[in-house]
């Protein structure tokens, strides 16, 4: 099914193999323009009921099948993505706001994640083989899993949880976020007929849905990507029946730019290192440590990108940086710039938006060298403004990126990579890149330290994280 351009687009719930519409609706907003794009459904909790029943009726013969049959399933699963690239992009365009070709790789990520994963092996460890005992270890599927992603890359959020979670031979329930249902429910859509009844359900709601999840005594573990707020949250709620819980939460990641770069070459990688997405990226970089040397000649190169990239309606023409996504961020955002604006902080370029005009547009904004104890340094502003920080001594920079609660990325940029390597085995994150940031591998696993998370995705070790081991031990001889 792709989109009769007139007609009004029909999306459907995906609960044990079945299309589930009727009942009430929720309003998808495209951020550009402020108006309506869709109609979802919303889940109501009987619905959801349904959901983790069918999860639950499909597990056992799921977890039973041959791995090599999942693997194949896994590998269709990624066919059809292909398949319907275009069209999963243009949904992300019109809900997230997005510009197009960063959809498409959005998807294609999809793609790739279930290719790879399906290649990952569940490691099965003999511990003991002689004439007295024969014990193994091997990692079993935990069960019904709820996957509960955010808005800012609603596809590829999925294909962190997705892959994993059915290789390790769990059933899923995936919920969007409510300002991004629309692609995920067409993913459910598309892997409908391709999978057995009730491994695979997609639900997506307004209000309560997300407390709904976390709360429901059917879910063995709850796979969660969002804000450090909620995350507090689900592990409250999994905490009362012992669900596992996967957390990757906020981030308010540091960029240290030593004296030796050259300028010309970093900027534009740090450029879209913070701006790409308009800056909402768990990984973004949302602090730009520069080295006094460098500061001036780099704040200039950087003002230059930011007044060459157009900023616009991806969807009406071609831009390089989208809207805020929506209506609650935009507003974060906002009330940040006016707090730098209150206290006489000075933007290099960029500023408060005009209002009017309908969609929730934030020029790419960068701040001079504001405290270190501003908002705009301590909060994460998950949208296009970046804070430029002056360092003298090396010390210095390392204690001011380490600070905070958030430790999910850090980069550091060199001439000399060996001393970038030194400064970034003194930093606090879950991943640190040297020259580099926000390469991210399916085989490598990442995930937040301190309050930016619990356990990883991707890799072997996010596999992992859908598994529990079992030891099995048998004894051969008489005692
Ligand atoms: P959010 O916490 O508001 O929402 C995330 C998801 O949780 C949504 O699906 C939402 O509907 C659901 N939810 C809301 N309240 C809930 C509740 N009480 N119980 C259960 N679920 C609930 O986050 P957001 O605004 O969608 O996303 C932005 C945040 O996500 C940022 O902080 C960003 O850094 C973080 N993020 C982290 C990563 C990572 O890998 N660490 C990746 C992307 C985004």
């Amino acid at each position: 099914m792709s989109h009769n351009p007139g007609a009004p687009w029909a999306f459907t719930l995906t609960i044990g193999g079945r299309p589930v519409a009727g009942g009430p609706t929720f309003d998808v907003i495209n951020p550009a323009t402020g108006r309506v794009v869709a109609a979802a459904p919303d889940c109501t909790r009987e619905q959801l009921d349904e959901a983790v029943t069918a999860a639950r009726a499909a597990f056992p013969a799921w977890a039973a099948l041959a791995v090599a049959e999942r693997r194949r399933l896994l590998v269709s699963m990624a066919d059809a993505v292909d398949e319907h690239t275009q069209e999963l992009a243009g949904l992300v365009v019109l809900e997230q706001g997005k510009p197009r070709p960063v959809a498409v790789a959005e998807v294609a990520g999809l793609a790739l994640w279930l290719r790879q994963t399906a290649g990952l092996e569940l490691p099965e460890t003999v511990n003991q083989d002689d004439g007295e005992r024969w014990s193994v270890t091997r990692r079993l599927p935990l069960g019904v899993v709820a996957a509960i992603t955010p808005w800012n890359y609603p596809v590829g959020q999925a294909s962190f949880k997705v892959g994993p979670a059915l290789l390790a031979g769990n059933t899923v329930v995936l919920k969007p976020s409510a300002f991004t249902p629309l692609a995920n429910l067409r993913l459910g859509e598309v892997w409908r007929d391709l999978l057995p009844a009730g491994v695979m359900n997609v639900v997506a709601g307004s209000g309560s849905l997300g407390s709904w999840v976390t709360g429901h005594p059917g879910f063995d573990k709850i796979s969660f990507t969002g804000s450090t707020q909620t995350g507090r949250k689900v592990m409250a709620s999994a905490a009362q029946r012992l669900a596992r819980v996967t957390l990757e939460l906020g981030g308010n990641d540091a960029a240290i730019v030593l004296p030796d770069v050259d300028v010309k070459e970093v900027a534009p990688q740090l450029f879209w290192a913070a701006f790409a997405n308009s800056g909402q990226i768990c990984l973004a970089t949302k602090r730009l440590y520069v080295h006094e040397d460098v500061y001036d000649d780099l704040a200039c190169e950087l003002v230059r990108l930011a007044e060459q990239a157009r900023v616009g309606d991806p969807s009406e023409s071609e831009v390089d940086l989208g809207p805020v996504s929506n209506r609650r961020q935009y507003e974060t955002v906002v009330s940040l710039l006016r707090d730098c604006r209150d206290r006489g902080y000075r933007f290099l370029t960029g500023g408060l938006p005009e209002d009017g005009g309908g969609g929730w547009f934030v020029a790419p904004t960068l701040v001079d060298d504001p405290p270190e104890s501003s908002r705009i340094v301590r909060e994460e502003q998950f949208g296009p403004v970046l804070p430029l920080l002056k360092y003298r001594d090396m010390d210095d920079a390392v204690q001011r990126a380490n600070a905070g609660e958030y430790a999910l990325g850090a980069s550091v940029w060199a001439g000399d990579p060996e001393a970038g390597q030194e400064v970034a085995a003194q930093l606090e994150a879950g991943t640190v890149w040297v020259n580099e940031v926000m390469h991210l591998d399916p085989l490598v696993p990442f995930g937040g330290r301190k309050q930016s998370g619990i356990g990883v995705e991707s890799g072997l070790a996010g596999l992992l994280e859908f598994t529990e081991p079992q030891t099995l031990s048998v004894r051969r001889s008489r005692r």
